[in-house]
């Protein structure tokens, strides 16, 4: 029962694919086979840039001029069906395309077939996230034309977070404003908190019915999800990405006053504040330097004090968003790292944990120190809580979700 699942991550200038072999009997034993991956960036250019891998063979990079999304899915699918690359054959071979969606507003509660009715609800809630939604829904429109054959499925980066009760998904604010434009929290990154949660509980032979877990997904982007027996109780980012720990490039939580006494007095236009907290703050706004965690650790190493003081903001806030959702849980056993910087920088990981004894965390030295990309336990022996550092895969989760889609079975 294998099937070839191509998963599609369109940006508003990039697509991202990953081509799956996954069944029911993969996913259990954790055996799915990525067969090839790749990016084109720069769309819309004369120079956009592709570049795609299939593992253990061959590593391929070129630049041409792609105007559109649509050009650059083909330009996957000559990639794939390169008689060199030896990948497929043709690309009906391809029997289900997983679109990453990244807000499925209150309509979506899990992953669903891109039929008719949920295209237009897509289509309906693009202004919740007018940065996202349009491109992700342009991968799927070329898709559509290009794999007619095969089954189209959505999978939202909101949906997990559904089961948040209602004094975790709203905001002080006046009620209308829910009940008119739908203002409340929503959350992203979910298949990423839901991918590590489970893959937790499988590494223990379990599931995650059995556990309340924090998890700590920190990249660009940066969230944290508290887990309380499988299910998404509540999380830090809201209405959109924006809210929450700081991030790469955007501020995080902040006193919204401060953004109306900016605007008021630097005479900015909504979409320029937009731009100020999404693209201008966070790591890179603070420190001044960059919004690259390794820079920024490296710079501070050496004595820049904006870069360690950005280094320093960041974890501080971290720690306060765990022991929020520690109190959320009422206790957890575990939290699990994730994300560019969760797999990758040890130093982060000690700084966020530093001094959380009193939540039963204290992690070893040399065990952080080793995980780097790989899945571990850096606890200390005799903690009460454990700390893991376990690598995403949100690719991997589509497409098992487009896979389970197409065979209705039900979505784990
Ligand atoms: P995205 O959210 O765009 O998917 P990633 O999850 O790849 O991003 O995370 C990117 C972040 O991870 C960057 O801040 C980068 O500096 C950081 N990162 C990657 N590798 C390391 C490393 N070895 N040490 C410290 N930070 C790292």
């Amino acid at each position: 029962m294998e099937m070839k699942i191509l998963v599609l991550n369109c940006g508003s200038s990039s697509v991202k694919f990953q081509l799956i072999e996954t069944s029911p009997e993969q996913i259990a034993s954790n055996q799915d086979r990525l067969l090839a991956r790749g990016t084109v960036d720069k769309i819309g250019t004369g120079e956009a840039i592709v570049a795609y891998e299939v593992p253990g063979k061959t590593k391929t990079k070129f630049s041409r001029e792609i105007l559109e999304h649509k050009a650059a899915i083909k330009t996957v699918v000559s990639a794939l069906t390169d008689p060199l690359a030896g990948v497929i054959a043709k690309p009906e071979e391809i029997e289900g395309v997983g679109h990453r969606i990244v807000h499925g507003g209150e309509y979506f509660t899990g992953s669903v077939e891109m039929e008719e009715a949920v295209v237009k609800q897509i289509e309906d809630i693009i202004d919740l996230a007018p940065l996202h939604n349009p491109h992700n829904l342009k991968g799927y429109y070329a898709s559509r034309a290009l794999f007619p054959g095969a089954a189209q499925v959505a999978v939202f980066d909101t949906a997990f977070h559904h089961t948040m009760p209602p004094e975790a998904h709203l905001y002080g604010l006046p009620y209308v404003l829910y009940t008119r434009y739908k203002i409340r929290r929503y959350g992203f990154h979910g298949t990423s908190h839901r991918y590590v949660s489970y893959r937790f509980a499988q590494i223990h032979s379990t599931t995650r019915a059995e556990y309340k877990l924090i998890t700590c997904h920190l990249g660009n982007g940066c969230s944290m999800c508290a887990i309380d027996h499988g299910k998404s109780v509540d999380t830090t980012m809201g209405f959109t990405p924006l809210e929450g720990l700081m991030m790469g490039t955007r501020s995080g939580d902040l006193d919204p006053a401060a953004v109306l006494y900016v605007m008021a007095n630097e005479d900015l236009s909504a979409a320029e504040v937009s731009s100020l907290l999404n693209k201008h703050s966070g790591l890179y706004g603070v420190s001044g330097i960059s919004n690259d965690m390794r820079t920024l650790l490296e710079e501070s190493r050496k004595g820049q004090a904006r870069a360690r003081l950005a280094v320093d903001l960041f974890c501080y806030r971290a720690k306060k968003h765990l022991g929020a959702l520690y109190a959320a849980l009422n206790g957890a056993d575990a939290v699990i790292f994730t994300g560019g910087i969760g797999e990758n920088a040890p130093a982060v990981r000690a700084q966020i944990c530093d001094r959380l004894d009193a939540l039963g965390i204290q992690i070893d030295t040399e065990k952080n120190e080793a995980a780097t990309g790989v899945e571990s336990n850096i606890s200390d022996a005799g903690a009460a809580t454990q700390v893991w550092v376990i690598p995403t895969n949100e690719e991997l989760l589509i497409a098992r979700d487009t896979l389970r889609t197409i065979l209705k079975i039900p979505h784990g």
